[in-house]
């Protein structure tokens, strides 16, 4: 099977990074280059580079995307389960929200750190940032 390549990759001489494969490993918490060494620091901190092949992970500009990502795919999951729920069942407000609260907060922090992952490997995957080796426009004029 071809391997998707994005942006001016096929006209830039850079090596194809495979953009799935890239997102998967994030989304493990491996390094998005080798698939070995690990993404993260600490809970949602990068690495500032891979342990295993050294690839520099400090460069990523993930902000709040991740947790942009995750208000959209809990709140999708949530909202519908809770409406289905309701329309379904004849439980008490107290009883709906000792369901969906623990619900809401658990798959929020269990969905985090992977989402923050997948990010990261796409960045890398497409050399966004300083991933490609150049440094951004931002970090060039830091007035601007
Ligand atoms: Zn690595």
């Amino acid at each position: 099977m071809e391997q998707q390549v994005f942006g001016g990759e096929n006209h830039s001489r850079r090596p194809a990074r495979p953009l799935m494969n890239a997102m998967l490993r994030g989304f493990l918490g491996r390094c998005p280059h080798c698939g070995e060494g690990k993404l993260f620091a600490s809970f949602v901190k990068t690495v500032d580079r891979c342990g295993h092949c050294g690839e520099e992970m400090h460069h990523h500009r993930a902000d709040d995307l991740p947790a942009y990502l995750v208000v959209v795919i809990v709140g999708h999951i949530v909202v519908g389960a809770f409406m289905s729920v309701e329309a379904t069942s004849t439980l008490s407000t107290w009883q709906h929200l000792a369901i969906w609260i623990p619900l809401t907060i658990g798959s929020a922090l269990a969905l985090l750190r992977p989402i923050k992952g997948a990010v990261v490997g796409l960045q890398w995957a497409l050399y966004m940032h300083g991933f490609s080796g150049e440094d951004d426009l931002i970090e060039a004029h830091p007035e601007a």
